[in-house]
């Protein structure tokens, strides 16, 4: 999870490896592996039918938020109005319950149907994003081969990649080989 924002890792769900653009949501058990890997699905367990729906919708979701973020990273004005519908069929409500060690602990539990509830969290990471977020925060890796974003936490707001490891070194190698000349 390199975004570092649930928002922007939604948009990384996108990747391009080469020059191929890969979508990591095949089916809806990629969306179903995706939400469980950000800690989302713990109280909603979809049934094999809706698995359809889900990979649509959180599709859906994917579309608008890259076309929010960008427009929103432009200075630009986009159209809320479906990020509204999604957060509209998103109800919860507060719910006082025990942990594993008895403490009593504030959460909240889902109350719209399956896939609406799955995704809730999302959308709502999405706006909290556009309407909290720091605009000079919210990055795109530095390599030009890379579409990754990630929201940049570092002290000095001066991280640069997704991650050192890959894009960093290979964009650092490509330098030095451009300036020993053996490109
Ligand atoms: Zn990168």
């Amino acid at each position: 999870m390199v975004g570092d924002h649930l928002a922007l890792d939604l948009l990384n769900t996108e990747m391009r490896v080469g020059n191929e653009a890969v979508d990591l949501w095949r089916s809806g058990e990629d969306v179903h592996a995706w939400l469980e890997r950000c800690g989302l699905v713990a109280s909603v367990s979809i049934a094999a039918a809706e698995k359809q729906t889900l990979l649509v919708q959180a599709r859906e979701l994917r579309t608008l938020a890259r076309q929010l973020i960008e427009q929103w990273k432009n200075g630009q004005m986009g159209d809320v109005r479906p990020l509204n519908k999604f957060l509209d069929g998103y109800t919860s409500a507060p719910q006082v319950t025990a942990d594993d060690t008895g403490k009593l602990v504030l959460t909240r539990v889902a109350k719209a149907d399956t896939v609406v509830s799955a995704l809730g969290p999302v959308a709502e990471a999405i706006a909290q994003l556009l309407t909290e977020g720091e605009l000079d925060l919210v990055k795109t890796c530095a390599h030009p081969e890379c579409i990754l974003w990630f929201y940049d936490r570092t002290k000095s707001h001066k991280r640069r990649w997704c991650s050192m490891a890959s894009c960093g070194n290979r964009y650092k190698a490509a330098q030095f080989r451009k300036k020993v000349g053996t490109n």
